[in-house]
């Protein structure tokens, strides 16, 4: 059975709508609040706009690098999803917590948070750095904030865990993600006089289809790691829209492309072979047509890639941590890429919950991987603390 201060905290969490939309403050607030109960101080990192926040707090020796622990406090929408039951409320039930974020990943913060003081009682010797950040949910926003704070820090964490629900499996590597608006830009005309125009639709077409046929052959030929359920990079078109009326010859066509790539593949180079067919077949054939024609391409979001050596002593650590041997990849995207790649520090996910769960209506995290989250806190004391 999971501690009650684990359960109250869960509950608590669970309360705040932080649907990434809203505000987070009010739980940023309590959770400063918990922590300066504990004679923590915590510091806030805001977004731009002010209404939002990371909050970063050193447990321990401000001195040494230590283990940071990390998790986004948004959640996805409950829009549209069928609940029976109010999701910002927590609901018990066959041994079973049921509320928005149950999952993913409010009750690996809860579980961090209600454990502190045993931490503090057994007195540190490696520091614990809390990073909690917002908007992950919407494309690791926040979180790039808190790593420009963490890059002007003179010590760094020397390891971060980030707590999404895996299972409590130790995730070396996800996927990394890259997002583009494709618009192409046409030229109008009747369509009865449709070869003296450029059809900005027929154009979209052919730039998608040679999305796909680069999906179709890196599917074919590689790269693969058998260590992802899909093992290659995929390359996707997800939404389309252009023209106004069937006489006339579009000028406009907007699409939305991204692809998310395995750490073997260069995404930079992907990204130049779409960018060199639209600059050197569609544009030039657009052009002769009609000059002033043509194709932008921009790069809406970037999320690196997470791809740790499994011989790290953070995967060895949190291995020890999870009180298991194996690892593996996941498709879903984290914020472990960024601390990894932009912030140079080592990092592993591996948090209780699973992915099953999250983003889905009655969204649940059953008692026992509660415990298992506590366990490996527990463990994670017998590391850090002096006896
Ligand atoms: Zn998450």
């Amino acid at each position: 059975m999971p501690s009650s201060t684990s359960l109250e905290l869960i509950e608590k969490l669970i309360s705040f709508d932080t649907t990434s939309r809203e505000s987070n403050l009010e739980l940023i607030s309590f959770i400063g609040d918990y922590l300066s109960g504990l004679g923590i101080e915590s510091q806030l990192v805001h977004s731009e706009e002010g209404n939002k926040a990371n909050l970063y707090a050193t447990v321990g020796d401000l001195d040494k690098p230590g283990v940071m622990l990390s998790g986004h406090t948004d959640v996805v929408p409950v829009d549209g999803q069928d609940w029976n039951t109010d999701p910002f409320e927590v609901v018990e039930k066959g041994n079973k917590l049921y509320g928005r974020g149950t999952s993913d990943m409010k009750s690996f913060i809860a579980i961090t948070l209600a454990m502190l003081p045993r931490f503090m009682e057994r007195g540190l010797e490696t520091p614990l750095h809390l990073a909690f950040s917002y908007d992950e949910e919407i494309g690791c926003i926040g979180v790039r904030r808190l790593i420009d704070k963490l890059n002007g820090m003179p010590i760094k964490p020397a390891m971060c865990i980030v707590g999404e629900p895996t299972s409590m499996q130790v995730i070396t590597g996800h996927k990394g993600k890259r997002s583009y608006i494709g618009h192409v830009h046409g030229f109008e005309a009747h369509s009865s006089l449709a070869p003296d125009a450029v059809n900005a639709i027929e154009f979209a077409a052919r730039f998608i289809a040679n999305l796909r046929a680069i999906a179709e052959r890196i599917q074919s030929e590689g790269p693969h790691d058998e260590l992802y359920d899909v093992s290659h990079t995929t390359v996707h078109t997800g939404v389309i829209s252009g023209g106004t009326q069937l006489n006339i010859v579009p000028k406009d066509c907007c699409f939305e492309f991204e692809f998310r790539y395995i750490g073997i593949q260069d995404p930079s180079e992907l990204e130049e072979e779409i960018r060199a067919y639209a600059r050197d077949e569609l544009e030039l054939a657009m052009q002769a047509i009609r000059p002033g024609t043509g194709i932008d391409i921009e790069l809406v979001n970037d999320i690196p890639g997470l791809e740790m050596d499994v011989d790290d002593d953070v995967v060895t650590f949190v291995k020890a941590l999870a009180g298991r041997n194996d690892h593996a990849k996941v498709a879903f995207g984290t914020e472990a890429g960024l601390f990894k790649e932009c912030a140079g520090i080592p990092t592993v996910v591996c948090g209780p919950g699973s992915i099953e769960q999250a983003h889905k209506p009655h969204e649940f995290i059953t008692m026992e991987q509660v415990s298992a989250g506590e366990k490996f806190m527990e463990r994670l004391m017998d590391q850090v603390c002096a006896n």
